[in-house]
């Protein structure tokens, strides 16, 4: 075994990993990166099929984010903002205040104000500190409650774990957790109404129903009002694909629809775009605000926008500094952060902030991401993946153990089955998921599964030849582990 892998063994403990089973083996050691590969300590290369967990965008290495991260590294890694302001995080929060407004998206609340934080985690927590003091201090609530999926994962830290129902990860801190509500998220592949009988092709496209999850939300937002006389604080929701749930995508027009529910009561919307943000969904096509089409909206980086709606909240991280550096980022409105102002002694304070808010290497290499997603030649790169993905992923509907292939842009999740003529699921025992990754990295590529969901969410520079790859990949372990 090699001397680093050696070290990992003795000294490590890893994220969402069953510590027993990675003893077990030599795991992979990374320790360089370019483009869309990544190499190991025995010289190994790999694609980096998930992105690093999601985060990278433009590829590793990437000479202008490098340029940017030396440029700031020359001048001061880190300075304290409590108290302090810096210039990578003020230029940042101009640009990403630019970013959230696209000019299409007429009457609309307005993203104002960028509170930092460091993760995905954080950035909820502070979209929910935030509406729930607004809820009070507003007196649209008394008693702030929050609304969000079924199978919902918005981070680890206690906040966001209790806005979370994914039983698995969340049921044992129960006891830790503040109480919120579920309703039922659209999962056209598994869902209960959709009386559509399985088909070779995305089971958004063929289901028969009348929308009746759409009523669940209604019928929530509404029961909340009736019986506690105030509205949610705040409904949750990732807009267009639930990731962490098992990479389930919304059908067209659920988000607006629930959007204009949720306004109705009087519910505040916080999206989830720690996933979705910066591109991840798509190049747009026009989207419909209210009754006309807007291309500018069509063109934003945020999932939000391809429904034409603008959340009260929007929380940012992984992608915002290209996968380099954490960094997140809760935008509000301006109504919100008003609702904090006050004489000092009225300690009407947000109090909350971390050591590294505002970090500059994480805001210079923020900056210098976002400036590459603005160029014409990452909106035509990242248009002509996404075609190529939707290509590829065409040949998975041959295998038996395919039982959904989903994709929103440039995120795809390819959910295995025992039967795809009865969608019976395996049993989460069986790792079925991850026996199927171990064998893609076998093969040289690398994600990690949901449950029996296979994910795909290529680097943005990944080219068609290295995506043919991580496809073939993942169809020769399907039928490695499961036809054999
Ligand atoms: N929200 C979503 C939608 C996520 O996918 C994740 C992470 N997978 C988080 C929040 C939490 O982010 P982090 O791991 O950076 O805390």
């Amino acid at each position: 075994m090699h001397p680093l892998a050696r070290l990992d063994h003795r000294y490590v403990w890893h994220p969402f990993t069953q510590m027993r089973d990675w003893l077990r083996r030599e795991p992979i050691v990374l320790v360089a990166g370019r483009g869309a590969v990544l190499r190991d300590v025995h010289g190994r290369e790999y694609l980096d099929a998930n992105a690093s967990i999601w985060t990278n965008l433009h590829g590793h290495n990437h000479p202008r984010l490098n340029a940017a991260l030396r440029r700031q590294l020359a001048r001061v890694a880190h300075t304290s903002y409590l108290g302090l302001a810096n210039e990578p995080a003020a230029r940042l929060a101009a640009e990403l205040v630019a970013a959230a407004n696209p000019p299409g998206l007429p009457h609309q609340p307005r993203l104002a104000k960028v509170f930092y934080s460091d993760d995905g985690s954080t950035a909820l927590e502070v979209a929910l500190k935030l509406a729930y003091e607004f809820a009070r201090r507003t007196g649209r609530a008394r008693r702030p409650r929050f609304l969000s999926l079924a199978g919902a994962y918005h981070g680890d830290t206690v906040g966001a774990v209790s806005l979370g129902h994914i039983d698995l990860f969340h049921a044992a801190y129960a006891g830790l957790l503040f109480k919120s509500d579920a309703v039922m998220a659209p999962y056209c592949y598994r869902c209960p109404f959709n009386r559509a009988a399985p088909q070779r092709a995305d089971a958004r496209a063929w289901r028969q129903c009348r929308w009746e999850c759409v009523d669940q939300v209604e019928q929530r937002l509404t029961a909340q009002r009736r019986r506690r006389g105030e509205p949610y604080a705040a409904f949750v929701i990732e807009p267009l694909i639930q990731g962490a749930a098992g990479m389930i995508p919304q059908p067209d027009g659920w988000l607006r629809r629930v959007a204009e529910l949720a306004r109705a009561t009087g519910t505040l919307l916080i999206a989830d775009e720690v996933l979705t943000g910066f591109g991840r969904t798509g190049v747009g096509s026009p989207v419909r605000v209210g009754n006309h089409r807007s291309a500018r909206a069509g063109d934003s980086l945020f999932a939000s926008h391809r429904e034409g709606v603008q959340p009260d909240f929007l929380c940012l991280a992984k992608g915002l500094t290209g996968g380099y550096l954490p960094l997140a980022a809760t935008l509000t409105t301006r109504a919100v952060f008003d609702a904090f102002l006050g004489e000092y002694a009225e300690f009407k304070t947000f109090f909350h902030g971390h050591s590294y808010t505002g970090n500059p290497l994480g805001t210079a290499t923020a900056r210098a991401s976002l400036a590459l997603l603005r160029t014409r030649a990452s909106r035509l790169a990242r248009a002509r993946l996404e075609a190529a993905l939707t290509r590829e992923l065409a040949r998975l509907w041959d295998l038996p153990a395919v039982g959904d292939v989903r994709q929103v842009g440039l995120i795809a999740g390819v959910e295995l089955v025992r039967d795809w003529r009865t969608r019976a699921a395996f049993d989460l025992r069986e790792r079925v998921g991850m026996r199927v990754c171990e064998a893609m990295a076998r093969r040289g590529v690398l994600t990690r599964p949901i449950g029996n969901v296979v994910v795909l969410i290529p680097p943005y520079c990944t080219t068609q030849s290295q995506l043919r790859r991580m496809v073939g990949a993942l169809a020769d372990s399907v039928d490695e582990v499961l036809s054999r």
